[in-house]
């Protein structure tokens, strides 16, 4: 049977493989394949991997024994900050070029115990910090709709792969929208988890309080397939939350619409077309739409940006020279620290840090620090009210995953304030750890070129099965 890239779903390629209608080994062959020739142009990949073979070997063997879960032999890109034992991880840093992982990350050893074959390793903005997949230090990841714009970031390589039929699904991490606004920008789905629901151990940490991983795929139900195959308690990470969450139905049908925070100059009018047909079509399927206030939402980027450059400045410190992949010489030990971080930390880490360290120093805590931390709480209480079941609230909030359509390589490069904008919609759900998917509802032409538009469905903790019933209604599946 030949194997159509460009229709095939992880359920439909399950199903295919358990039939015999190919293997495994054929499906990472024609995988294998088109990554390779589409990523001369793309850059999706880092690297491929020789291994990916013998492991879809090792699937079909599961498969021909019946052992094999709907996973097994399902081909995958993983983001350059997930570990993988014997692999490079480098987090697309110059720092860790040649660092190879000892260990699975939990999310990688889950995936691997049912089947999945790791293609390769998948680019990013270096150690996730960027909206465009620009701040990698080996090369940016183009947007296969168009060539000469962005793939979005930071998981830009994850979403390019899924999108250039390079995977059929990939794995991303998202601090600040990292899943989200890729996967918006290249046309695919794109799940940030609830706070605690996915295992980070493994995962190259960028602010601890806000990274999740979670799945990028062409379909809103593959998504729901990953999220169930890596979710779960880990006594790893002292943050997972168990079964007992996931053990509860989908709640209902409302979704609240922020206006008021919808109405800025900065959204692109093709975005806000496409968000106002897919509210009409979700009314069709029987949705309510309704609208609500989030009083402090507009503090939310302000919030993310000094919250989030705290936690880096104190992660990246691990990168000392000595534990971990580069280290440079100097006259002694505490410049061998300097030329090393100065040699191998991008422009914009090397920012990120001066903020962090500067938002932390004594004087400065209680002005930025931790006042960004008192309205981080009220954010989340807006959140809180406008969900709670007991003064009728609504069950999911709707709004543009990003404020427009993929945008020019080069155009933001160099203006970060403009950057950090793109992330308006997608901070709140890191930092109140609720749950968010980024759905395509329709495209934009730009220049010629139908480029695609991403929703965003957020929804009560734990309750992912409510963006994967909306998500799944919106798209027919
Ligand atoms: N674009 C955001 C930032 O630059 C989000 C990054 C992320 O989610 N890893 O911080």
């Amino acid at each position: 049977m030949k194997i159509d890239l460009k229709s095939l779903t992880i359920a439909e390629a399950a199903g295919h493989l358990k039939k015999g209608d190919f293997s495994a080994v054929d499906l990472t062959k024609a995988y294998l394949d088109e990554a390779a020739r589409k990523n001369k142009d793309v850059n999706a990949y880092l690297e491929l991997f020789d291994d990916a073979i013998d492991a879809a070997k090792a699937a079909d063997k599961q498969i021909k024994e019946g052992k094999a879960g709907i996973l097994a032999g399902i081909p995958c890109a993983i983001k350059d900050n997930i570990l993988i034992k014997g692999h490079i991880a480098s987090a697309a840093s110059k720092i860790l070029e040649g660092y190879r992982a000892s260990y699975d990350a939990t999310v990688i050893s889950k995936l691997r115990g049912a089947g999945a074959v790791f293609l390769g390793r998948a680019n990013m903005d270096e150690f996730a910090m960027g909206g465009s997949t620009e701040n990698s230090a080996f090369g940016l990841t183009k947007n296969p709709y168009d060539l000469s714009r962005v793939a979005g970031g930071s998981s830009g390589g994850s979403a390019a792969a899924v999108a250039m039929d390079g995977a059929l699904f990939a794995l991303g991490t998202d601090t600040g929208g990292s899943i989200r606004q890729p996967a918006s920008f290249c046309g695919v789905v794109g799940l940030k988890p609830t706070y605690g629901a996915v295992s980070r151990y493994g995962a190259i940490a960028m602010g601890s309080s806000l990274d999740q991983i979670g799945p990028i795929t062409k379909t809103v139900s593959d998504a729901e397939i990953v999220f169930r195959a890596i979710r779960g308690k880990d006594a790893r990470d002292g943050t997972t939350i168990g079964d007992a969450t996931y053990k509860k139905p989908a709640s209902g049908k409302v979704i609240g619409i922020p206006r008021h925070f919808l109405g800025g100059e900065g959204i692109d009018s093709s975005v806000m077309e496409s968000f106002e047909a897919a509210l009409a079509s979700f009314k069709d399927k029987g949705y309510e739409i309704r609208e609500i206030t989030l009083p402090n939402i507009g503090y939310a980027l302000p919030v993310y940006y000094v919250l989030m450059p705290a936690e880096v400045s104190s992660n990246m410190a691990r990168y000392d020279g000595v534990r971990f992949g580069l280290h440079a010489d100097g006259r002694d030990g505490i410049d061998d620290y300097f030329e090393t971080r100065g040699a191998g930390f991008g422009k914009e880490v090397k920012r990120r840090i001066l903020l962090g360290t500067y938002v932390l120093s004594s004087g400065y805590y209680d002005a930025y620090y931790n006042r960004a931390n008192a309205v981080r709480r009220m954010i989340t209480e807006d959140f809180l009210k406008a969900f709670d079941r007991d003064r009728g609230g609504v069950d999911l909030i709707a709004t543009p995953t990003a404020p427009s359509p993929a945008f020019k390589i080069g155009e933001k490069a160099s203006d970060p304030m403009a950057m950090y904008l793109e992330d308006i919609f997608t901070v709140t759900a890191n930092l109140t750890g609720l749950p968010a998917i980024s759905v395509p509802c329709g495209t934009a032409m730009k220049d010629g070129k139908a480029l695609p538009i991403g929703l965003q469905l957020t929804a009560r903790h734990g309750d992912e099965a409510a963006l994967f019933s909306a998500g799944k209604a919106l798209l027919g599946e």
